[in-house]
């Protein structure tokens, strides 16, 4: 699992390198920074980005970046297992076991 302190402090001291974005697994990203580090625009950007980093919450970071076996809910970051989420045959995201609905797609689900 990725971790939010890690992604932040790259993007903080080595962010004009892009080892954030690699860290994050945006490799194309990554190396636009490192090809274009010796401008520092991507230093001055990183820096903005480690700012971001910081102020989002665990739960933000690990639904845009983290374990895609974790999903935002209402209620907060939920970790989708076998026995509580099934994927949704039409999008291949994950929605809870018992919905009637892809809250992605929004294609009707039949609950097993
Ligand atoms: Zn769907």
């Amino acid at each position: 699992m990725k971790s939010k302190t890690t992604a932040g402090l790259l993007a903080l001291f080595l962010g004009g390198l892009g080892m954030h974005k690699f860290y994050l697994g945006k490799w194309v990203q990554g190396l636009i920074y490192l090809v274009f580090c010796w401008t520092f625009v991507p230093a001055v950007i990183a820096f903005f980005e480690a700012i971001f980093l910081f102020i989002k919450s665990d739960a933000e970071f690990q639904a845009a970046y983290g374990d895609s076996s974790y999903i935002m809910t209402p209620s907060g970051l939920v970790h989708a297992t076998a026995d509580s989420h099934v994927k949704c045959p039409d999008c291949r995201e994950l929605v809870i076991k018992d919905a009637r609905k892809c809250r992605h797609c929004g294609c009707v689900l039949i609950p097993q």
